[in-house]
C-alpha cells in the first residue's frame, strides 16, 4: 500500500505540487487526473525517488521510505515504473528485457518471465528482438518488465498515450487484468477523463498542484466539485 502525506515541491518559487496526500491500496488503481502542467508527473517522480520533495512523507506498506531527511534510494523502493517512453532495450530479446530487473537463479527468472509473457499473450516472442514487435506488443512487454520483480507499487505516467484508439482500449483492459492479478497498488497518471473513468477504482482530481476532489469515478464524474472540474470533465463525451 502506498501512502503519501502532505507532499510539496516548488521550482523557482512556483509551488508545483501543493500539499498532496493520497492512499493507494493493493489491487486498486488510483488515477491522478488533471490538465497538462498541474503537477502529476512531478508527484510521480517524487514517489519514484528521482525527485526530492520540499515537504511531506512517502510510506510503502506502513514503512517510511522518504521524508525531508531520510531517503530510501529509488532502486530499493520496490516500485515499478512505466512511463510514456517505455523504451525496451533494443539489443536484448523480449525475454531478456522482461527478466532484466530480476535476481536469483536462472530457472526461477525464466519461469517468471514465461509467466508474465504468457499473461500478456506474447510467449511466442520470447526470443525475438523488440524491433520485430508492434507498438502495442512492445507496450505489453514493457508492462511485463515493470511487473517482473513483483513491485508492491506500480507508477504509470500516461502509459497508453502513444497508441491508436482501438488498440488503446484493448491494452487498457488487458493491463488492468494483469495489474489486478499481480495485486499491485497502482497510481496511474492521465490527463484524459475517459481513461480515468475506464481504469480507476478511485480518481484524484488535480489542479494547480492540489488535489481538488477524490472519490469513486462515478461520484467524481456526476458531482464535480466546482465549475472548473465540470469544464474539465465535459471533454469526455
Ligand atoms: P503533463 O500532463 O503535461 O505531463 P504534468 O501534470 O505531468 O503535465 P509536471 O510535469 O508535473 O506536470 O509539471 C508541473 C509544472 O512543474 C510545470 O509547469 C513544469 O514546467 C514544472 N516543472 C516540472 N519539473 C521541473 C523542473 N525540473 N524544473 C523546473 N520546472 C519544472
Ligand atoms: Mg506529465
Amino acid at each position: 500500500r502506498l501512502e503519501i502525506r502532505n507532499l510539496s515541491r516548488s521550482f523557482g518559487g512556483q509551488l508545483v505540487v501543493d500539499n498532496v496526500s493520497l492512499k493507494v491500496m493493493p489491487g486498486q488503481v488510483t488515477c491522478l487526473l488533471g490538465p497538462s502542467g498541474c503537477g502529476k508527473s512531478t508527484t510521480l517522480r517524487m514517489i519514484a525517488g528521482v525527485e526530492m520533495q520540499d515537504a511531506g512523507e512517502i510510506h510503502v506498506d506502513g514503512n517510511l521510505i522518504c521524508d525531508t531527511v531520510f531517503r530510501v534510494p529509488p532502486e530499493r523502493r520496490h516500485i515499478g515504473l512505466m512511463f510514456q517512453d517505455f523504451a525496451l532495450f533494443p539489443h536484448l530479446t523480449v525475454g531478456e528485457n522482461v527478466g532484466f530487473g530480476l535476481k536469483g537463479a536462472a530457472e526461477a527468472k525464466r519461469a517468471r518471465v514465461e509467466e508474465l509473457l504468457g499473461k500478456v499473450g506474447l510467449l511466442r516472442f520470447i526470443d525475438e528482438y523488440p524491433y520485430s514487435l508492434s507498438g502495442g506488443e512492445q507496450q505489453r512487454v514493457a508492462l511485463s518488465r515493470a511487473l517482473a520483480p513483483r513491485p508492491r507499487i506500480m507508477l504509470m505516467d500516461e502509459p497508453f498515450s502513444g497508441l491508436d484508439n482501438r488498440l488503446r482500449d484493448d491494452i487498457r483492459d488487458e493491463t488492468l487484468d494483469v495489474l489486478k492479478a499481480e495485486d499491485a497498488a497502482v497510481l496511474l497518471v492521465t490527463h484524459e477523463p475517459e481513461e480515468a473513468m475506464r481504469m480507476a477504482d478511485e480518481i484524484a482530481l488535480m489542479r494547480d498542484g492540489r488535489i481538488v476532489q477524490q472519490g469513486a469515478p462515478y461520484n467524481v464524474y456526476n458531482a464535480p466539485a466546482d465549475k472548473q472540474s465540470v469544464a474539465f470533465f465535459s471533454d469526455i463525451n
